[in-house]
């Protein structure tokens, strides 16, 4: 590449201006005057409004009111609930822009693009989609001496902790399920994200009964209360894996039930047949959602020799003319890094991989330019395992390359790490890329195309990444707890 700069969008200042659906939708979520944390702007750290900070009290009260409201909402029946999600779906649609604005502001990301729209539109399908799953009492063994049916019934009180990078997407897909099958959740947001999430609880209440589902938003304190809690029966737990780990301790004192959604290092293997042109388009969004913020992301390339300067290349030709910008400036894509720490993370490790040797094809640093928390789509080739760019998740627009030239070296790299969300294969031969993804140790392989996920299709980690799964039948089966009707 000629010239090492990423696109920028031209800024358009004008648009941040909250609008009246905007302010009406804060009002109803942030805490008074005075009171609570103020909440930055992710790309222009200008304060968008002062979210709550709900105590270890306040979470124990807002649990016993998940929990006296159990047993009205489990009574209420699946065809009852259903309709219930499905009008809460609604009531998403309605709102869908001043969720999506505020949605872009507090995280970053842009509106346009598998962006916030995407994100909003997602929570209103999941919901849909989860709303119209039905989970039958399966007949397990009926020989004419015995008689045995699986049900699965209400566990009780879920607790749902999220992180910040998919904020109201990744509450829905812990929410929804858990409603569907008659249980009240009470739901932690991360602390970088609070005010979306509490809008987006704030809207979906408007169709629901009173506490069946309830947010605090408080520091770590009030999620580990929460996950410690001693009438919290199962805790749906998306974040990273050193978080994940202190819950499992924790579920040592209230015996909840575990879904942990972890972090990821996901790698993808390009075998030697691709068309470098070809996979460009779908190699990019696969690696640079949500500005590389995705937990599901490529997060270290793996390509043959035979294409590895014409993928380089062609990855580098196509992530240059994608504009990164400010989430409400129409055109932009790419947004900032969402918080200062994760920030400095994606920085360090390309100023490491860069003193280790390996070559800088795309950006490189930070775009200062347009704001604190940006960072230059930036792609990073000649690079090898062992290199902590390669070895740990960046969670930021940065993409290491690495070249191979045995593919049993590169399904050993792929599968070295403690970490196994998701993984993809790309080639032109779709039963030589099957051969390569059986053997990869990930929760999803996807062949040509990367962290696609689906309200049907069953998804989750292996390894560090987490246990247990989400989404569809399977999904609607950890929300419940299995009882066998013998006789
Ligand atoms: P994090 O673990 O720091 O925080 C996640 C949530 O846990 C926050 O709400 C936080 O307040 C809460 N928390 C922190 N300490 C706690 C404790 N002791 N007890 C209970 N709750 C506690 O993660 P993050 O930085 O917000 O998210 C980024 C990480 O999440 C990345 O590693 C990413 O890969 C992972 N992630 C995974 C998935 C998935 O589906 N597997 C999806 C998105 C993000």
């Amino acid at each position: 590449m000629s010239d090492p700069t990423p696109a920028l969008a031209d800024p358009v200042i004008d648009t941040a201006a909250p609008d009246a659906d905007d302010l009406a939708l804060l009002a109803r979520v942030q805490a008074p005057e005075g009171q609570g944390r103020e909440i930055p702007d992710a790309a222009t750290r200008e304060v968008i409004g002062r979210a709550p900070v709900h105590t270890v009290a306040d979470v124990d009260a807002a649990v016993a009111r998940a929990r006296a409201a159990q047993p009205a909402w489990d009574a209420r029946g699946h065809a009852d609930r259903s309709a219930l999600l499905m009008a809460a779906a609604d009531r998403v649609e309605a709102n869908a822009e001043a969720l999506a604005r505020l949605l872009s502001r507090e995280q970053g990301k842009p509106l346009d693009g598998p962006n916030a729209r995407f994100e909003v539109g997602a929570c209103a399908a999941w919901l849909r989609a989860t709303a119209a799953t039905a989970l039958a009492p399966e007949v397990v063994v009926d020989d004419g001496e015995t008689y045995a049916e699986l049900h699965y019934r209400a566990l009780g009180v879920v607790a749902a902790v999220g992180p910040w990078n998919w904020p109201m997407m990744i509450t829905v897909w812990q929410i929804a399920p858990a409603l569907r099958m008659g249980n009240t959740v009470v739901v932690k947001p991360s602390e970088y994200t609070p005010l979306s999430v509490l809008a987006l609880v704030e809207v979906l209440n408007d169709a629901l009964p009173d506490d069946v589902l309830i947010a605090v938003s408080g520091d770590r304190d009030a999620g580990a209360r929460l996950v410690a809690h001693p009438d919290v029966d199962k805790v749906m737990f998306t974040g990273s894996t050193a978080t994940g780990r202190k819950i499992i301790e924790s579920s040592a004192g209230n015996l909840a039930r575990l879904t942990l959604e972890l972090g990821g290092n996901d790698a993808g293997i390009v075998l030697s047949d691709v068309d470098p042109a070809g996979i460009a388009e779908g190699l990019f969004w696969g690696a640079f959602i949500n500005t590389g913020q995705t937990c599901a992301a490529l997060k270290r390339l793996y390509v043959h020799d035979d294409v590895y300067d014409a993928v380089v290349d062609a990855l580098a030709e196509y992530a240059a003319h994608v504009p990164m910008g400010r989430g409400l400036d129409a055109g932009t894509v790419l947004g900032p890094l969402q918080n200062a720490q994760q920030f400095d993370i994606v920085d360090r490790l390309v100023a490491d991989a860069k003193a280790s040797g390996a070559r800088v094809v795309l950006g490189g640093g930070p775009a200062s330019d347009l704001g604190e928390l940006f960072y230059r789509t930036t792609i990073v080739a000649d690079i090898t395992d062992g290199v902590a760019l390669v070895d740990e998740e960046q969670f930021g627009p940065v993409l290491p390359v690495i070249r191979y030239r045995d593919v049993e070296q590169a399904i050993a790299s792929a599968n070295g790490l403690d970490v196994g969300l998701g993984a993809s294969v790309w080639s032109s031969d779709r039963d030589a890329a099957r051969e390569v993804a059986a053997r990869l140790q990930a929760g999803t392989v996807w062949i040509n195309s990367h962290g696609g996920v689906h309200p049907l299709v069953p998804f989750g980690g292996v390894k560090g990444s987490g246990y247990g799964l989400e989404f569809g039948v399977e999904g609607l089966k950890a929300l419940g707890v299995p009882q066998v009707i013998n006789g």
